[in-house]
């Protein structure tokens, strides 16, 4: 029997521990050139003004809506096809996530759903690009303009992602973006909030560092100042400069990474071609799609096993896989404190019982993508109806 392949493993080279030992060895370990120098080729990266580092995309994504004034009573537009953090955030600010439906093919938002959903107390439209994939921008900024609402991205996965030629982190008032371990690029834990809007920008920077009105950087360096005035009671979100600087390193990186990933797509879609009872994702037309997950539907009409036994044989053949994502309203506290029930979001719930995501890394080699093609086909031949 082969060895285990992983879901997933990180691609740290040398350059990465270089420049955590240069850090390590300078005496600055916090936030200060090196987080600097992260957000600047980060902001330069995806076309925006401004980037502010933090410790995580859910910090990002709390910071970003509490600049944008969410507070108790509000509402917020939030997938129900996504992570824990898309829609905790929300009730960090004592407002109310309001979850909504997917579309069948990307798993994206649905922007009937999202229209449908508005009430004069939504705030905000948090739409997460599924897997990589886009969503449909203009449509959904189209949407908030009509209802004078904000637009926060959740971008945990798309990184380096195109809409229409333009770069995801520079279409909306406010993007997040994920270096969590599993992330297209990582600094362990770690995120990034861009804009174009110096107000918010300047909110986000503040309340990251206890809503201080300097920063470390400013107040311990000999030309700092230790003065400093507490501005509002914030949060401590910072990033080191330690995660900063293996930042740096997979930064320069992620070109390739994705030339990669794109390469992992491609084979499996080859590979699965002539196997309709697996429904593999596509990039439409007018976007890049950043392939942070392979996310496959099953055709369980056609299969006589469901999802949950798709997975054992996948474990039990040593191929790592997982599910993005269990809906939110699935969730107790979700289901308990809103009254969500199972067919509230029918997209999402089918899709649910469907989905399965394959591994899909840079490390991969030729070898390990047609292994887990090899076994993906035979799970199906041996339990077709
Ligand atoms: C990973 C993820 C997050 C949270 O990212 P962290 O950096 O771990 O806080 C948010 N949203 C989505 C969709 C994610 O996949």
């Amino acid at each position: 029997m082969s060895e285990f392949l992983p879901f997933h493993t990180p691609d740290i080279g040398e350059e990465e521990v270089t420049e955590v030992v240069q850090v390590l060895r300078s005496g600055w370990l916090t936030t200060g050139t090196k987080a600097k120098q992260f957000e600047n080729e980060f902001a330069a990266m995806v076309g925006a003004r401004h980037a502010i580092a933090v410790n995580s995309c859910t910090a990002a994504l709390h910071l970003a809506l509490e600049a944008l004034g969410v507070r108790e009573g509000d509402e917020v537009i939030v997938p129900t096809m996504t992570f824990a953090a898309t829609a905790e955030v929300v009730t960090y600010l004592k407002a109310k996530p309001v979850l909504v439906d997917s579309t069948p093919d990307t798993l994206n938002i649905s922007p009937d759903a999202v229209e449908q959903a508005i009430t004069p107390r939504t705030k905000a439209i948090v739409p997460v690009h599924f897997a990589g994939h886009p969503c449909e921008m203009s449509w959904i900024h189209a949407v908030a303009q009509a209802h004078n609402l904000a637009v926060v991205e959740d971008a945990a996965h798309a990184l380096p992602a195109r809409y229409r030629g333009k770069m995801i982190g520079s279409l909306s008032d406010l993007t997040c973006f994920s270096f969590y371990a599993t992330k297209n690029i990582t600094t362990g834990e770690g995120g990034m909030v861009t804009t174009d809007d110096a107000d918010l920008a300047a909110r986000v920077r503040i309340m990251s560092l206890h809503g201080l009105s300097r920063d470390a950087w400013s107040r311990y360096t000999a030309q700092g100042s230790w003065y400093y005035e507490i501005l509002s009671p914030g949060f401590k979100y910072n990033l080191t400069d330690i995660a900063a600087a293996l930042g740096l390193a997979q930064l320069a990186k992620c070109d390739r990474f994705w030339k990669a990933r794109d390469r992992v797509a491609a084979l499996y879609r080859d590979g699965f071609r002539d196997v309709p009872e697996i429904v593999c994702p596509s990039a439409a037309d007018h976007v890049q799609h950043a392939w942070h997950l392979y996310v496959i539907q099953l055709d369980l009409e056609a299969l006589r096993i469901d999802r949950n036994e798709f997975i054992a044989q996948l474990q039990r053949a040593g191929i790592g896989c997982s599910v993005h994502f269990i809906p939110l309203h699935l969730h107790p506290y979700y289901r308990d404190s809103y009254g969500y029930k199972p067919a509230d979001f029918p997209t999402a719930q089918a899709a649910f019982e469907r989905i399965v995501s394959l591994p899909l890394y840079p490390k991969m080699t030729e070898a390990d993508i047609q292994r887990v093609i090899t076994v993906v086909r035979n799970i199906v031949k041996g339990n077709r109806r």
